[in-house]
C-alpha cells in the first residue's frame, strides 16, 4: 500500500443506504484500538470530522445501492481509491435494504412516500460490489468490531485479509451452545459465514444470516435436516428474507418447495 506525504496510508469511509451502525461500530474500534490512528490518516469520514478529500489509497464504503446515483458515486470512489472495502451487510449484500426487492418497487415507493413517490429516485437495493469492483469485505450487521480491527491490520502489513469460510455452526459447537432447533427455532447457521462467534444462537436466537453465506453452502443437507425438523418454505423463506435476498440462495428456495 503506498503512503501518503505524512507516511500513513490515507483512509476515506463514504456511506450509501444505511443506518450508519457500522460507521459507529467503527468509531468504538478507534476508541479502544487507538494504536490504529498511528498507523492510518483518514482523511474522511463524516461520522467522526468535517474534513473532505479527493485523495485517499483505501475506501471504506458503508450502506447500499439504492438510486441512479450512487452509481457514479461509486465509480468515482473506486478510480480514486486503490483498495476498496464494503464495510457490513448493506454494502456487503444488499442487506436489509435489499427487503424491498422482493415486492414490486412502486408498491414499495408509495408506501413509503405516498403521493410524492414520483419525487424520489430509487430503485432495487444492490451490494456495491453488484456496481463496482471490491477487494475485501467487512461482514455483519453491525460489524464486528475486533474483525475491523484484524481486517484493517492485515491490510496494512500488505497482506489480503481473509474471512472464515465455515458455517457458524462450528463456531456453536465450539462455544458448546445448545442449538436452537432442540427448542423449536429456526436458524441459518448452517449456511452462514462464521465469525461473529454465534453471537446470536449463544443468546438463544436463531441466526438470520447477517455475515452472509459460506462460499459453498451445503443445501441438500440444509434442505434434509429443515426437513426433518418440519420446516416449511414459508419460514426459510420469511428468515432469509432478512439479510439473504441478493445472496444466491435461491437454489434453497427452489429445493425448499418440495418441503
Ligand atoms: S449493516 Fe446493519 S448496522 Fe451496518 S449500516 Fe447496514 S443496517 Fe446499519
Ligand atoms: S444454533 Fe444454529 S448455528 Fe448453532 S448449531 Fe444450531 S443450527 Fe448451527
Ligand atoms: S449469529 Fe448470524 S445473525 Fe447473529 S451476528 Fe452472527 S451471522 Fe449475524
Amino acid at each position: 500500500m503506498n503512503a501518503s506525504t505524512n507516511g500513513l496510508p490515507r483512509v476515506a469511509f463514504f456511506d450509501f443506504t444505511s443506518c450508519e451502525g457500522c460507521q459507529l461500530t467503527v468509531l468504538d474500534a478507534l476508541q479502544t484500538h487507538p494504536e490504529l490512528l498511528k498507523v492510518i490518516n483518514i482523511v474522511e469520514f463524516r461520522e467522526a470530522t468535517s474534513a473532505r478529500s479527493e485523495d485517499y489509497q483505501i475506501a471504506i464504503i458503508e450502506g447500499s445501492c439504492t438510486r441512479p446515483s450512487d452509481e457514479e458515486r461509486l465509480r468515482r470512489i473506486r478510480e480514486t481509491a486503490v483498495y476498496v472495502i464494503a464495510l457490513g451487510a448493506c454494502a456487503h449484500l444488499g442487506g436489509i435494504n435489499a427487503i424491498r426487492n422482493r415486492q414490486p418497487l412502486q408498491d414499495v415507493r408509495e408506501y413509503v412516500y405516498g403521493d410524492k413517490a414520483e419525487w424520489y429516485e430509487t430503485y432495487p437495493a444492490r451490494a456495491i460490489d453488484q456496481v463496482i469492483q471490491v477487494d475485501a469485505v467487512i461482514p455483519g450487521c453491525p460489524i464486528d468490531r475486533e474483525e475491523f480491527v484484524r481486517v484493517v491490520t492485515v491490510l496494512l502489513q500488505g497482506r489480503q485479509p481473509k474471512l472464515p469460510d465455515y458455517p457458524m455452526c462450528i463456531e456453536c459447537k465450539l462455544h458448546e451452545t445448545i442449538c436452537v432447533y432442540e427448542r423449536g427455532q429456526i436458524c441459518l447457521g448452517p449456511i452462514t459465514r462464521a465469525g461473529c462467534d454465534a453471537v446470536c444462537p449463544a443468546y438463544g436466537y436463531g441466526c438470520e444470516g447477517c455475515r452472509g453465506t459460506v462460499s459453498a453452502p451445503n443445501i441438500d443437507s440444509f434442505v434434509e435436516m429443515l426437513a426433518d425438523r418440519g420446516v416449511n418454505r414459508t419460514e426459510i423463506e420469511e428468515k432469509m428474507s432478512l439479510f439473504l435476498t441478493n445472496q444466491k440462495v435461491l437454489e434453497l428456495e427452489e429445493e425448499m418447495a418440495n418441503v
